[in-house]
């Protein structure tokens, strides 16, 4: 019965943790991934760390063999959920390398198995709009932008896509649609082609540093107005599909200027994050969402009837302890 209670508490907000395979190609590590059972994930420490055994319990665990399938079936009803008017945020969080936009993009070689969250995310909301054809009116738009040093920059503004696609302004009274354009879309074809385009746009950002995308969070926003068609009514949704930047701590010894400019924003933005769905998932009156632009840009979608799920990613790599206790510590918060 209590444990209902705490269900109940914090039934908006899911914390799922998915463990990297070890890359082709690796030397023969051990994982530091002793067990999984259920939604419990033990970690052993390698002797130099203290050997030893920590365990942390989410709504569930993902091991290296769970396949992309696998990780959408769960995420599936929090997609129908948007077609019905709710808020969604999907986050993914983790160090550099530990799968965060494998899970949410996929990786280089796409194919329909290997398509991450993003995708099945899209199709499966033009499939529920075409099943819905007789009773809603559904239309759908998308925004891509990226968080760097908390700065927001639009990801899809170029000059051909503005021909190809009419801007829709909603919501005028908040910050982040004023401030970005949206693109109307009509398949999952479309999303395609505007995510390639957001990629490109991502990746000619990072020339002047390299691997941008590993120190800025990105962020692939859904928005679906739906229109009843017998009472007339109309009901709006929007999906936030966020990779997040590399959660590492850098040493603070070894890097200086932009580095520790960047790391400094990553830190905060990160922490800021953890506070507001902690607070969210403790009830607390105050949530601090103006501590960080991510917080800020997403808070009528965190909180309220919204619903939240964290992926959060870890490496298997014994190198990797460090980083993988910070990360399972940070989403035990969260959870
Ligand atoms: P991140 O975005 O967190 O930096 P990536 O998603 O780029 O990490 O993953 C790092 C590497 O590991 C990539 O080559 C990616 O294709 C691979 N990878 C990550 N997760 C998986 C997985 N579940 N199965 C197979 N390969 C994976
Ligand atoms: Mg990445």
């Amino acid at each position: 019965k209590l444990y209902n209670q705490v269900q109940d508490l914090k039934g908006n907000i899911r914390v799922y943790c998915r463990v990297r395979p070890f890359l082709p190609g690796q030397l023969n590590y051990f994982s530091t991934v002793d067990h999984i059972e259920e939604g419990t994930i033990t970690i052993s420490t390698p002797a130099r760390n203290g050997k030893g055994y920590k365990s942390f319990t989410f709504n569930k665990v993902f091991g290296p063999s769970a396949t992309q399938e696998e990780v959408f079936s769960d995420t599936q009803q929090l997609i129908r959920s948007v077609l019905d008017g709710f808020n969604v945020c999907i986050f993914a969080y983790g160090q550099t390398g530990s799968g965060k936009t494998y899970t949410m993009t996929g990786p280089k070689d796409l194919n329909e198995h290997t398509q991450g969250v993003n995708y099945r995310a899209l199709s499966d909301l033009f499939l529920l709009a075409q099943q819905r054809k007789d009773t809603f009116r559904y239309d759908v738009s998308v925004q891509m932008i990226e968080i760097y040093n908390e700065q927001v920059r639009d990801l899809l503004v170029t000059d051909g896509l503005n021909k190809r696609y009419p801007f829709n302004y909603y919501y005028p009274n908040s910050y982040l649609y004023q401030m970005q354009a949206w693109l109307h879309v009509s398949s999952t074809a479309d999303v395609i082609d505007l995510m390639i385009v957001g990629q490109r746009n991502r990746a000619v950002g990072a020339t002047a540093l390299n691997d941008r995308s590993s120190r800025s969070h990105s962020c692939l926003t859904v928005h679906v107005q739906g229109r009843d068609l017998t009472t007339g009514s109309i009901l709006r949704g929007c999906m936030h599909l966020v990779d997040l930047a590399g959660s590492e701590r850098v040493d603070k010894s070894e890097v200086t200027g932009d580095r520790l400019k960047e790391a400094q924003h990553i830190n905060k933005s990160l922490s800021a994050l953890g506070d507001v769905i902690s607070s969210l998932a403790q009830k607390n009156s105050h949530v601090p969402y103006r501590n960080s632009k991510l917080t800020q840009l997403l808070q009528d979608s965190l909180g309220g009837q919204a619903k939240t799920l964290m992926f959060v990613h870890i490496s298997p790599e014994p190198d990797a302890v460090g980083e993988t206790i910070s990360t399972l510590k940070f989403a035990e918060r969260v959870a």
